[in-house]
């Protein structure tokens, strides 16, 4: 309630989009040096939304040079100019968030509920957040001066485009860095269209740039000898690259990175609201979200319960038009991600876990998965082990709080975990035990810009959001 927004956007006439973009550079949209181009498409009709430029090594080039120019000036400013660059930032995005709100559906396939109640208020929040950080560093136990680190490379995923250049911009700016940034290559606009906020808020140029482009321009940043700090979310087979090829140099790393989170429901929670936290926790973005609660384990003596209420649950959802104000699933993201997630749903079958898919009719254009659990799952089960990145839980079953706790803590991840229990001893017991950054107490996928976000073990390291977040920017 805090951060108000206009009516529902239903309507995609409510945003104009080019039929082609440039790359932003210094301030200025730009072609790519050789002149390639890509196309963007919308993952529930297939229809190309636009066409838009395709950065190479050499673009990455002119890019951080600008923000190595702009960066002598942006981090000599007192810390309350660049809060005020910020706080307009963030006026515009709530000014404009029908609009961003409609581009980021047709362009990432998520309902318009989400992004317009979720994805937005927490991007502007973010700005704000950073912005009130921007004058006070000096006050807040860093000693005199904390130093912004320099230029920094930012190559974010697509599951949530404008929130995950949010995280990472904001913070940035906030110390006195400045920044190129990578969107995926499925999900340029919205970035874009934040490239057009940073000249409408008279953001000095090459403070920020923007690249749309594939994994090649993200490697060129990311490897650049002029970055000081390389800031990746995404898969972590590409975070294991970047990091052994940032080792030996004098860069900066964080990485977010995939994760595999349990969501552990004891016989005592409260039924009702679990299989709500279980349905949030997984079908939330059509579960490709790093922190989804992938894997229900649910204590024996409630199994069937659970299982009867979630299935009459998800036979209740609405799959279909992410600008339907009521849709609840949308589209996957590519072609490429459906065929990820087809992929593994058949190991999981061929595996012998047994399979149920919400009742629904899929749309014949686009890219589209119905939610789908998997029973009489092991821990050896793929389906139990593997990212799947797609709305499919996997549930186990567990009889004891230690064999919960062994179970959830089984994985090469350690993203996030939530804790469905009316003990109040039970959940401080429990979370003190389980290897994962995030982990939420009868909630699931709550997010806060004032809360530090981040991986254990192969999910990653750093912290973004909070203070920790703000640390990640200086040299303190
Ligand atoms: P991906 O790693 O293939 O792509 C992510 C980004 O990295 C894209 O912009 C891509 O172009 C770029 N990229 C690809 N190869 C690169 C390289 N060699 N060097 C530099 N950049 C490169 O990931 P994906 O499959 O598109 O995204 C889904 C993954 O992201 C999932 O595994 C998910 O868990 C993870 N993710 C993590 C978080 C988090 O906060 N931990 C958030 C969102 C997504």
């Amino acid at each position: 309630a805090a951060f108000e927004y206009a009516p529902a956007p239903e309507s995609r006439s409510v945003v104009d989009i080019a039929p082609s973009y440039g790359l932003f550079i210094d301030g200025e949209f730009a072609e790519a040096a050789d002149g390639k181009v890509f196309k963007t498409v919308s993952p529930s009709t297939e229809e190309v939304l636009s066409e838009v430029a395709q950065a190479s090594s050499e673009d990455v080039d002119r890019a951080v040079k600008a923000a190595r120019r702009a960066f002598e000036k942006w981090s000599a400013l007192p810390g309350a100019e660049r809060a005020k660059y910020l706080f307009r930032i963030a006026r515009i995005i709530q000014e404009r968030s029908r609009e961003l709100a409609v581009l980021e559906t047709l362009d990432n396939g998520k309902p318009i509920k989400e992004t317009r109640d979720a994805d937005l208020p927490l991007v502007a929040a973010h700005f704000f957040y950073y912005a009130g950080w921007a004058d006070k560093l000096d006050h807040a136990g860093y000693g005199a001066n904390p130093r912004p680190l320099g230029v920094a490379g930012q190559v974010i995923p697509w599951n949530f485009p404008l929130l995950m250049l949010a995280w990472k911009i904001a913070p940035a700016l906030a110390t006195g860095n400045t920044v190129v940034l990578k969107p995926a290559e499925t999900t340029p606009l919205s970035a874009l269209f934040f490239a057009d906020i940073c000249r409408q808020a008279g953001l000095p140029k090459g403070v920020v740039n923007i690249l749309p482009g594939y994994g090649d321009a993200g490697a060129a940043l990311t490897v650049h000898p002029d970055v000081n700090k390389v800031a990746f979310t995404g898969s972590t087979a590409v975070g294991k690259a970047i990091a052994r090829q940032v080792a030996g140099t004098d860069k900066k790393v964080t990485l977010e990175l995939g994760g595999k989170g349990a969501n552990i429901v004891f016989d005592d929670a409260p039924i009702d609201q679990a299989v709500e936290g279980i349905v949030t926790g997984i079908f939330f973005n059509q579960g490709q979200v790093c922190c989804a609660g992938s894997r229900l384990l649910v204590q024996e003596s409630v199994q069937d319960e659970v299982l009867d209420a979630l299935k009459r649950r998800l036979s209740t959802l609405r799959l279909g038009d992410p600008l339907d104000k009521n849709t609840d699933i949308g589209a996957i993201n590519s072609a490429e991600q459906l065929a990820r997630i087809t992929a593994l749903t058949e190991t999981g079958e061929a595996e012998g876990a047994e399979r149920w898919s919400a009742p629904c009719e899929l749309p014949s254009s686009g890219y589209w998965f119905a939610p789908t659990l998997f029973t009489n799952v092991t821990q050896a089960h793929t389906v139990a082990r593997d990212e799947i990145f797609g709305p499919v839980l996997s549930v186990l079953t567990f009889r004891t709080p230690e064999e919960a706790v062994a179970k959830a803590n089984n994985t090469q991840y350690g993203l996030s975990a939530g804790i469905w229990t009316e003990k109040g001893s039970r959940i401080l017991a429990v979370a003190d035990r389980l290897r994962a950054g995030v982990i939420w107490a009868n909630t699931f996928n709550k997010f806060d810009p004032t809360s530090p976000f981040g991986g254990y073990k192969e999910s990653g390291y750093g912290r973004e959001g909070g203070r920790h977040g703000l640390e990640a920017y200086l040299d303190v």
